[in-house]
Parts: structure tokens; C-alpha cells; sequence
């Protein structure tokens, strides 16, 4: 007899109908990594289902900083940030992101998850007021229900809507605006010119989490708030280090007096062991490289340009964004996960996007590019998108 608690575990069928039928597409087993390639069942394939979006995850410089860390501090930290898990390493790196991103202080956290769910929770308190794009990340709203302020949701990238919300509650209270600066799923930009605008008029902090956009978005990578020339209007920018910055973590950085209010308040934070050594050595390796090589930028976007240009060139539908997200739309869910597959056995990795993600008919796949993309690899995955597109009718 199974315990009652967990019923609903054997209940749940949904993975496993898609494993009988061979379709079930997610914790692909990576065995070798080489960056745009990886190699999984035996078989090397192109990835574009990654976020390592300048390549940086294996660049030389970048591996070397972490073996040296490692040699400097050992593995890791064995303690909270707030203890004694604090090197020196963490201290230089709160500082550079804080100048990365032109903010008075940083505060860098063990993932990006936690960086949301850690800042917002406690900056949201009991009569203030969270507002949220509905298509935000899921750490966003972990930190909005661990919050005990009120959640408000607008519809998506609507600026006229947020705009409404933010008039029904009381002027004088408290009011958080969070949006993703790309999103990840879509690769949509949030427009900030207007939520800033509406911002002001309510006297609301704007904070972005630019997961996706940091080492990605504006002329020096320095983020969506840079994209849109509004770095000095946008109260805290949140990043992760696990994409373009080639590691694992988080960091908010904003005004030093609100940074040192999350510092002390934060749960996340105090009751979560920091980063590694090696963790933060990549970051500020890789963050160096950003600075020195902007040719890498501009061939992560000439890569993703090459991309949306070729799917449009065959018929399919994508999203057109300035960003290295393309997602390719296919519209249910079975023929996704069956285009994953088909995609996998012809040599590329992507993504499958389904509900609730997105809505049950308006399924993706969602691919991404890197900078070390060869032209080889991406025409390769032009040409298996082609060939499957044909044969599902979907071009
Ligand atoms: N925010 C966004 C928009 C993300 O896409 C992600 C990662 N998928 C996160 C936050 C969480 O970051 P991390 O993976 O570093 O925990």
C-alpha cells in the first residue's frame, strides 16, 4: 500500500506515456562537451538548446581561472556568504558586476534562481506591491510568493496594462516592477522605455533580470538596460552567471544602501552556501574577455541574424528578436516532442517548449546560438530543420 502523500506520484503518467512512446525529450544525458557540439548517445550533434552564449564555457583562459581557484581555494566554500564564505574572490566580483553594469554595488548569490528569489522576497513587504510581466521567469515568482507583499501580473511585454495596475493600488505604497530583459523562452525584450515612463509616474523601482541579456544585449554587453541607453534608470539589475558568463550564480546590483538591505535580509543568501572558487574565478575570467573581444558579440548576433533569416527563408514561423533565441514554431505538442527526436537522430539538439510554458497550440522549439557556432554547424541545422519541416508539412 502505497503512503497517501504519494498518490499523486503514481498517478502521474504524463513522462511516462512520453518514455513508452519514444518521444520524451528532457535529461538528455551530455557525455562529452565541446561547446557547439556535444555528444550524447554515442552520437555528436550540434547543440543549439545551450545558453553559453559567447562560447566562454570553454575557453581556455576561462578553465584555467577555475583550476587555478581550485589550486588557490579548494572546492569550495563550505558556508554562507554571510560567514565564512567570503573570499576575496566574491568581494572582486560583487564589485566588477557592480561596474559592469554602471550600479553603485553588487551582491552575488549562488545561482541566478536564488538571486531572484532572494531579492525580491525581502525588498516586497507586507502592504507593498509586486508587479509582474505574466510571461517572467519561474525563480521571479518564487521570490513574489516567499514575498509578503501583494503580486499583481500584467500581460505580457503590455506597458498600457502594468500602466493600469499600478493605478489601482495606493500611491504612496511601496511598488516593485520586475521584468525579464529577454525572455527566456521567446527571446522577447521587455520594453523598457515605457515601463521605466510608467515607473517614474507611479514611483515604482523598476528591477530587470537580465539572465539573457547580460554579455548579450546593448553595444558593449553590458545588458538590456544598455540596449536601451536606460542603464542609469533602472533601479536593480539581476543577472546569472551561468550563460553568457560562463559559470554558475547570480548577482543584483543596484543602489549600495538597497543592496546592503538584501545583504542583511535575504534568506537566500544567508542560509545558502556562496559560490565556489572555481565558480567565481570563471565569472571574472570571462568577464574580462567580454571587455577585451567584441568581436564575439557581433558574431553571436551575426550567427542568430543567419539563423532567423534561414527558417524564414524555408517558411517557418519564428519569433523575430534581437537576441540569440530563435524559437521555430511548430503549434502541439507531439509533433514537438516528435521534431526533438526527429532533430536528435539527424544531428542537432534543441528545445522543446510546451504548455504550460506556452499556450497548449503555440508549442516551440526553442533554439539558441553561440558565438563559436561555425557556419558549417549552423548551415548543417538549416538544412535538418528543412528536411524535417518538409516531411511534417510545417514549411
Ligand atoms: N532568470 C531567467 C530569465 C532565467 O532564464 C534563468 C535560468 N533559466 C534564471 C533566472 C535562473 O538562473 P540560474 O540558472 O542561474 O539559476
Amino acid at each position: 500500500m502505497g503512503l497517501p502523500l504519494f498518490n499523486k506520484c503514481y498517478a502521474f503518467d504524463r513522462a511516462k506515456i512520453a518514455i513508452r512512446e519514444g518521444i520524451y525529450p528532457y535529461f538528455p544525458v551530455i557525455e562529452e562537451n565541446y561547446g557547439p557540439e556535444v555528444e550524447i548517445g554515442g552520437k555528436r550533434v550540434v547543440m543549439t538548446g545551450s545558453n553559453n552564449y559567447l562560447g566562454l564555457g570553454a575557453h581556455p583562459k576561462v578553465k584555467e581561472a577555475a583550476v587555478e581557484a581550485i589550486r588557490r581555494f579548494g572546492t569550495t566554500c563550505s558556508g554562507s556568504r554571510y560567514l565564512n564564505g567570503t573570499l576575496t574572490l566574491h568581494v572582486e566580483l560583487d564589485e566588477k558586476m557592480a561596474e559592469f553594469v554602471g550600479k553603485e554595488a553588487a551582491l552575488c548569490m549562488t545561482t541566478g534562481f536564488l538571486t531572484n528569489q532572494g531579492t525580491i522576497a525581502p525588498l516586497v513587504g507586507r502592504s507593498e506591491f509586486v508587479y509582474c510581466d505574466r510571461e517572467n521567469h519561474a525563480s521571479i515568482f518564487e521570490g513574489c510568493r516567499l514575498a509578503y507583499g501583494t503580486l499583481r501580473k500584467f500581460r505580457h511585454n503590455d506597458a498600457e496594462h502594468l500602466d493600469e495596475l499600478l493605478g489601482q493600488d495606493p500611491p504612496e505604497a511601496g511598488k516593485l516592477i520586475v521584468v525579464d530583459g529577454v525572455f527566456s523562452m521567446s527571446g522577447d525584450v521587455a520594453p523598457l522605455p515605457e515601463v521605466v515612463r510608467i515607473a517614474k509616474k507611479h514611483r515604482a523601482a523598476v528591477m530587470v533580470d537580465d539572465a539573457h541579456g547580460i554579455g548579450v544585449m546593448g553595444e558593449t554587453g553590458r545588458g538590456t538596460a544598455e540596449h536601451f541607453g536606460l542603464s542609469g534608470e533602472v533601479d536593480l539589475i539581476m543577472g546569472t552567471f551561468s550563460k553568457a558568463l560562463a559559470s554558475i550564480g547570480g548577482f543584483i546590483a543596484g543602489e549600495s544602501d538597497v543592496i546592503g538591505y538584501v545583504k542583511h535580509n535575504s534568506r537566500a543568501l544567508m542560509f545558502s552556501a556562496s559560490m565556489s572558487p572555481p565558480a567565481c574565478a570563471a565569472v571574472l575570467a570571462a568577464l574580462e574577455i567580454v571587455k577585451q573581444e567584441p568581436e564575439r558579440l557581433q558574431r553571436l548576433r551575426d550567427n542568430a541574424d543567419k539563423m532567423r533569416e534561414g527558417f524564414k527563408a524555408m517558411g517557418y514561423r519564428i519569433r523575430e528578436n534581437p537576441t540569440p533565441i530563435v524559437p521555430v514554431f511548430i503549434g502541439e505538442e507531439k509533433k514537438t516532442f516528435w521534431f526533438c527526436k526527429a532533430l536528435l537522430e539527424a544531428g542537432v539538439y534543441a528545445t522543446p517548449i510546451i504548455s504550460p510554458a506556452v499556450p497548449p497550440d503555440q508549442t516551440l522549439i526553442r533554439t539558441s546560438y553561440m558565438a563559436t557556432h561555425t557556419d558549417e554547424q549552423l548551415d548543417r541545422v538549416l538544412e535538418v530543420f528543412e528536411t524535417l519541416g518538409k516531411r511534417t508539412g510545417l514549411i
